[in-house]
């Protein structure tokens, strides 16, 4: 038994065509407690106005009725996509003959049965209205498809699906992606504790949400902001939907408010916030701070000898050494002016700050850049000054500067190409 779909009937726009009031009037009253609008035209002209008019959802007509009747009316409205129901008499059955060659959803018997005609008009609208819906939800999948970057992912991370815009993005076709893992577009920075973390959150099922580095097929890389959400059936988790958005341009601009142009590394900007961020962070877990000051020795001569270029380069290479020197996650490496440089360590004793400086430094003068006018060296060197201190002990970021500085001053004094310990570290 069917049943009355109030909600499909509640979006519909009805007209009536019927000559007989007394009908009109008995159909019209049960169903505008259904649909949205119900209109009644008295004859098939009438009808064929208010139907231009009111463009409605069906049509239900007589056949018989005065002035024109339903048939001629129904091939003057032509070719439609509305639905529509003919209610006609055993006495129409020539017109229901000739109504056959018609396209007509559906003939309905007179006298009425109202439910029988309401399910009718329920089953004729259904069709078109499902269309729209089926419609509306391709147009909408398409729209998702060539603009949203997405991709499945089965429970090990293999891909089972990308969306045309991902492919498009990333310049691989989808059959070079379906069935690969992801880690073909993972960034070689991005370290292997990123992904655990990741899959210890989606594996019970929840969702994750991260900025990530990845790499194109030409190897160009792109940041995204990447939404991972686990997919259930039956309370199990079957695969993994992975939404994202470009964020490159954002991050690059990120990039440039905290990185020295020359050397790559993080600029005096960068530089107060953080060594802010690790005295307070210090002060929490009660850990020590090792601030080092690195400055390059006689460079003005060098400028003076080999070029201003030539000196930029120095400032670079001097700089790389120091940033595969800063690895660890709680160190940091700056440019802070000139040929002046900055370390930060957090939580490492004075022994090992002073051995990893002291590492540094003998680096550097083994990389044996030429330095004919150095009077401390045939080579670049760089003398630097250390400060460790607890939390506890930090007065400010201003007074932690100072010493350090003060201890790099030392350095030169005592003949450059060395470190000094401050004597205010313990
Ligand atoms: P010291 O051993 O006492 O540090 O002597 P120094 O000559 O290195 O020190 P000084 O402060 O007198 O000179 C620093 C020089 O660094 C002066 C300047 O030409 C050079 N310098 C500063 N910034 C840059 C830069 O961006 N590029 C180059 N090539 N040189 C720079
Ligand atoms: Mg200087
Ligand atoms: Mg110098």
């Amino acid at each position: 038994m069917k049943r009355i779909n109030k909600t499909l009937l509640s979006n519909i726009t009805i007209l009536y065509v019927e000559d007989e009031k007394m009908i009109s009037e008995e159909v019209s009253f049960y169903f505008k407690k259904y649909v949205k609008d119900f209109f009644i035209a008295n004859n098939g002209e009438e009808g064929l106005k208010l139907f231009k008019e009111i463009q409605p959802d069906i049509l239900i007509t007589d056949i018989q009725m005065p002035k024109m009747n339903g048939l001629d009316m129904i091939k003057e409205i032509g070719v439609t996509s509305v639905p529509i129901i003919i209610t006609t008499a055993y006495s129409d059955i020539e017109y229901f003959l000739k109504a056959i060659e018609l396209k007509i959803c559906k003939f309905v018997i007179k006298p009425i049965n109202l439910i029988e005609l309401i399910l009718d008009v329920q089953s004729c609208v259904s069709n078109n209205y499902l269309q729209d819906k089926l419609f509306e939800k391709e147009n909408l999948l398409k729209i998702v498809d060539e603009n949203v970057l997405i991709s499945i992912t089965d429970k090990e991370g293999t891909i089972i699906d990308v969306s045309s815009a991902f492919c498009e993005f990333t310049q691989y076709k989808k059959d070079e992606l379906i069935g690969e893992n992801h880690r073909l577009l993972r960034h070689e920075e991005t370290p292997d504790s990123f992904y655990e973390n990741m899959w210890n959150i989606i594996s019970v099922g929840k969702t994750f949400n991260t900025e990530i580095r990845n790499k194109k097929k030409d190897g160009t890389v792109y940041w995204a902001n990447l939404t991972i959400t686990p997919v259930f059936k039956n309370e199990e988790i079957i695969n993994y939907t992975a939404v994202r958005s470009d964020i490159t341009n954002k991050k690059k601009l990120e990039q440039l408010i905290i990185e020295d142009d020359l050397t790559k590394l993080y600029n005096r900007r960068h530089f107060n916030n953080i060594l802010n961020q690790e005295i307070r962070r210090a002060k929490r877990e009660n850990s020590t701070i090792t601030l080092v000051s690195i400055d390059i020795d006689h460079f003005k001569k060098y400028n003076d000898t080999y070029g201003h270029p030539m000196g930029d380069k120095v400032l670079y290479t001097i700089g790389k050494v120091l940033k595969e020197n800063t690895l660890r996650s709680s160190d940091y490496a700056f440019r802070i002016g000139g040929e002046e440089f900055c370390l930060i360590f957090s939580n490492s004793t004075i022994t090992d700050s002073c051995l990893h400086v002291e590492d540094i430094i003998k680096e550097i003068e083994d990389l044996k850049i030429e330095h004919k006018n150095s009077k401390n060296s045939d080579f670049v060197t760089v003398s630097a000054g250390i400060i460790v201190q607890n939390a506890s002990d930090i007065v400010n970021e201003e007074t932690l500067y100072k010493h350090s500085d003060i201890a790099l001053y030392q350095a030169k004094v005592k003949g450059r190409n060395q470190a000094v310990l401050s004597e205010y570290s313990k």
